[in-house]
């Protein structure tokens, strides 16, 4: 097959437009194109009143050599590579010492699902509930129910991104094209087929929890095995080599290969990690606040008169500024015609966060509004400060916000103006359980205060109505990243721990869903490959 690249048409082109464009570039007559798929579609909006789709095609063709021969020089004529997912090893029918992973997020997820294709039959340790139950619980918070601490958005199969406009894109560098197999389970578990070629795929909460619950099942039927309500406590260390884990419910269980990918939010695991002597460093991530607009103004600024056209969707935005006081600030997990979230997972605490469904057609845009900060310049003193400043401003947030887990929120006019809100305008908050009105300046340090200030008004120049006096900034954000590397070295293995292997978000491998799913491919044949048993492929 043959790969045309940058094949762009107008927003609007008709379905024989494609064909005749492959024809044109290739300079062929229409006998000789057999067939031709969508590999990838984008769109460049620069200019609004005239949007083009940039195509990627595969293109089967008599004479490909001839063509490839001709187009040599060309960048955009290259053979079709092969982007098929290859086993690494195969287990023997009968498994001893079988492989566990912590954390059933899209890591842990991946990782369980590629040992178990290989016949590895890993065995799954999830601190929180199964999905439909988890879900029960965490819609129960945002309806004024209690908060469980060990199922939440945070905590419970699918992991923290479960509940979660699903966007599934992310700048890792993916050579041996794991992404593909990614993007290829998830279709095969009931996502969109359209998530393969569309160039910002995304999902949305409620087909999210039904492609788990299909991944989990083909786990189980190759022979894994899933643990739900089971935390690790506790790592059993002889040495400098890993024996079993101490799980909650005094259970033990003995192992030799741990891939542990329990996500950002496992302070208690980390602070464990910690005290047995796993290496762990701190790391930068950033805080600040959810901003809220009308959609349709995103819509109408980045489309004009294509809003609404359904090729596009409900528009996204991508915002950096770089500010005086030396931070930058930008925009993180839009998600567009979605609602603010409770992502607590700690009593006492208030986090925000995004979520959409697949239709992204609720009223409101949003999108986290944050500022990176360093262990260097902003928790310099111990590898697990970064949880510390974390736990303060939720606990600032939550105090703040009237001890009843209402976030803290201001219209967009007051905080630039400095001064309290006291009213909403035409833009209603999405978060629930509520909100309180009040001045955000009380919940983050002076400096995301400022940064975020000089940001907001250079973002309107680039978003019309960004600095609306009507918007609503909600807090506060904190979750962006992992506060922690848990370092490996080579084989993905921890660099002081034999046979622990840190994966995924919480580790500092990954940031979102599809990376976080490629870093579980990864280390899982990483894991295969050491394990005694393994028959290496390839
Ligand atoms: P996690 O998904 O955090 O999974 C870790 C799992 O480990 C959890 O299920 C947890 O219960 C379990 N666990 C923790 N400690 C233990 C223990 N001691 N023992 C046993 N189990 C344990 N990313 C995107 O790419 N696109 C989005 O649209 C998006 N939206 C988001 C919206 C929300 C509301 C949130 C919270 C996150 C969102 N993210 C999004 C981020 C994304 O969810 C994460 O990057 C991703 O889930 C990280 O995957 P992970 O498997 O590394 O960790």
């Amino acid at each position: 097959m043959l790969r045309l690249t940058d094949i762009i048409l107008p927003l609007n082109h008709s379905e024989t437009d494609l064909e005749e464009a492959i024809l044109a570039k290739l300079n062929i007559p229409k006998t000789e194109l057999q067939s031709f798929e969508m590999f990838k579609r984008g769109y460049d909006a620069r200019n609004n009143n005239n949007i083009q789709l940039i195509y990627t095609l595969d293109c089967r063709i008599a004479n490909e050599n001839d063509l490839l021969a001709k187009f040599a020089n060309d960048q955009h004529v290259r053979p079709t590579p092969d982007m098929r997912y290859k086993f690494v090893a195969q287990a023997p029918s009968e498994v001893t010492d079988r492989p566990v992973v912590v954390g059933l997020g899209p890591c842990g997820l991946f990782a369980a699902l590629i040992l178990a294709q290989m016949g590895f039959k890993p065995i799954v340790l999830e601190r929180g509930k199964a999905v439909r139950e988890r879900t029960k619980d965490t819609f129960g918070f945002w309806r004024k129910k209690p908060l469980n601490p060990e199922s939440n958005v945070q905590f419970g199969e699918g992991g923290a991104g479960t509940f979660s406009d699903g966007k599934l894109y992310s700048q890792v560098k993916d050579r041996k094209f794991y992404g593909r197999k990614v993007l290829k389970e998830f279709v095969d578990a009931g996502a969109p087929e359209e998530i393969m070629y569309v160039s910002k795929p995304h999902i949305g909460t409620f087909k999210l929890v039904n492609m788990v619950e299909k991944m989990r099942e083909q786990i189980i039927s190759l022979g894994g095995e899933i643990r739900f309500s089971t935390r690790v406590e506790k790592l059993d260390i002889a040495g400098d080599t890993i024996q079993g884990l101490h799980l909650n419910n005094d259970e033990y269980l003995a192992c030799k290969q741990v891939i542990l990918a329990v996500g950002h939010s496992a302070r208690d695991t980390f602070q464990a990690l910690y005290d047995q002597g796993v290496y762990i460093e701190a790391k930068p991530f950033s805080v600040g606040f959810r901003i809220e607009h009308e959609q349709s103004m995103i819509d109408q600024c980045r489309f004009g008169e294509n809003a609404g056209n359904p090729i596009l969707g409900a528009a996204d935005y991508k915002l950096v500024h770089h500010c005086h006081n030396g931070r930058t600030v930008y925009s993180f997990c839009m998600c567009p015609g979605g609602t603010v979230v409770a992502a607590a997972s700690e009593p006492g605490r208030v986090v925000t966060n995004g979520m959409s469904q697949y239709s992204r057609h609720e009223r409101n845009a949003n999108s986290a509004i944050v500022v990176g900060i360093t262990p260097e310049q902003d928790y310099p003193d111990h590898p697990l400060a970064g949880i510390d400043l974390q736990r303060s401003l939720e606990e600032l947030a939550f105090k703040v916000g009237g001890e009843n887990y209402h976030a803290p929120a201001q219209l967009i006019g007051d905080f630039l103006k400095g001064q309290s809100s006291a009213e909403l305008g035409e833009v209603k908050p999405s978060y629930t359980p509520g909100i309180t009105l009040t001045d955000l300046r009380k919940v983050v340090p002076d400096f995301v205060s400022e940064a975020i200030q000089e940001a907001i008004p250079a973002f309107n120049r680039q978003i019309k109505g960004f600095a609306k006096h009507d918007g609503l900034l909600t807090g506060v954000e904190t979750r962006t990243s992992s506060p922690i590397c848990i370092k490996r070295g080579k084989g993905y293995e921890s660099v002081n721990i034999k046979g622990l292997y840190p994966a995924g978000e919480g580790a500092g491998y990954a940031g979102g869903i599809w990376s976080a799913g490629i870093d579980g491919i990864r280390v899982a044949e990483a894991v295969a490959l050491a394990h005694s048993q393994a028959t290496p492929l390839n």
